[in-house]
């Protein structure tokens, strides 16, 4: 708490020549020199935000996922500006599910007992900020603090970085539930991740901007994987069922559309204009192919990190 209480006495001092000079009040007013996270609004997923004068936090993501205490997967997302918050809910979050689904076998139930938290920056200077969170259920609310709180220390030249564990366990259904071995009951798992990502969403309405229409939004459009791999979040065409990949600025639109009021129930819900915007950006895609010989695999940019090599972006089930 030490360090909050400084920086609150540093704005304080800020507050308290505001009237003396221009320069101090535009200060209070909108604190310019603090470097913030993007929020999803102004977001450009395909800008890598490679500056040499830092105009907003960067910060990166190591994490690993344990099942049984070993550890199945490790990765790192680099350069994120994205605040913590949104950067889980459309990226990480969809990332770890789709890893687990492939990762374990399909009759096997696990389910995530907590997740280990280390916010730190280099140098020894602070302190780590070590946090233990029930199943998924991570506030991210405190780590975007913490980071915001080391702002100047980046602005230095110093790291921001968040450790994440993700740990697992086998989840052992009662006895009356129990399948026989060689019993077909594939989506099991599935549906224990399922019921326990309602209820960390649940948790996350508290501590988030309006996560609820975040969670009618991605659950509505999240992809049910193969044999549609473009996901995680794909729109599905009524007509003909074919697969369009959402990208975050089709998501960012449609919670707008919900935000302004209008119904997205179903995928026959999704309003014209964006559509319009999925027909159009299929079309060029098809247009950008070459003619000659079958198309291995075109390159598409997936975040602002990240390229990835798909072969079939279409499907129609
Ligand atoms: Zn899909």
């Amino acid at each position: 708490m030490k360090e909050l209480n400084h920086v609150t006495m540093a704005n304080r001092t800020i507050r308290s020549v505001s009237g003396e000079s221009p320069a101090a009040h535009r200060q209070t007013q909108t604190e310019p020199d603090k470097l913030q996270f993007l929020q999803l609004a102004e977001w450009d997923e395909y800008n890598s935000y490679d500056e040499d004068i830092p105009s907003c936090l960067h910060y990166s993501i190591e994490w690993k996922v344990t099942v049984n205490s070993k550890v199945v997967s490790k990765d790192t997302e680099q350069d994120l500006v994205l605040a913590p918050t949104a950067y889980w809910h459309i990226i990480l979050k969809p990332k770890l599910e789709k890893l687990l689904r492939k990762k374990l076998a399909q009759n096997r139930h696990v389910r995530c007992d907590d997740t280990n938290v280390i916010v730190s920056v280099t140098g020894r200077s602070e302190r780590d900020l070590v946090k233990r969170f029930d199943d998924v259920d991570i506030d991210w609310s405190i780590i975007e603090k913490q980071l915001m709180q080391w702002g100047e220390l980046f602005r230095s030249g110093k790291k921001l970085r968040v450790d994440l564990s993700f740990n697992y366990v086998d989840a052992h259904p009662s006895s009356a539930s129990t399948p026989r071995r060689g019993n077909k009951r594939g989506s099991s798992a599935t549906q224990t991740m399922l019921v326990d990502r309602a209820a960390q969403l649940d948790a996350e309405q508290e501590t988030t901007g309006n996560p609820s229409v975040w969670r009618e939004v991605y659950a509505l459009m999240q992809c049910p994987g193969p044999p549609c791999n473009l996901g995680p979040h794909c729109w599905r065409d009524p007509f003909g069922k074919k697969h369009y990949k959402l990208r975050s600025h089709h998501l960012k639109a449609l919670i707008n559309y919900v935000e302004q009021g209008h119904t997205l129930k179903s995928h026959g819900d999704v309003p014209e204009a964006i559509r319009e915007q999925l027909f159009a950006e299929e079309h060029q895609r098809l247009e950008r192919q070459p003619k000659v010989g079958r198309v291995e695999g075109s390159l598409v940019r997936v975040g602002a990190d990240q390229v990835r090599v798909e072969g079939q972006q279409v499907r129609v089930e």
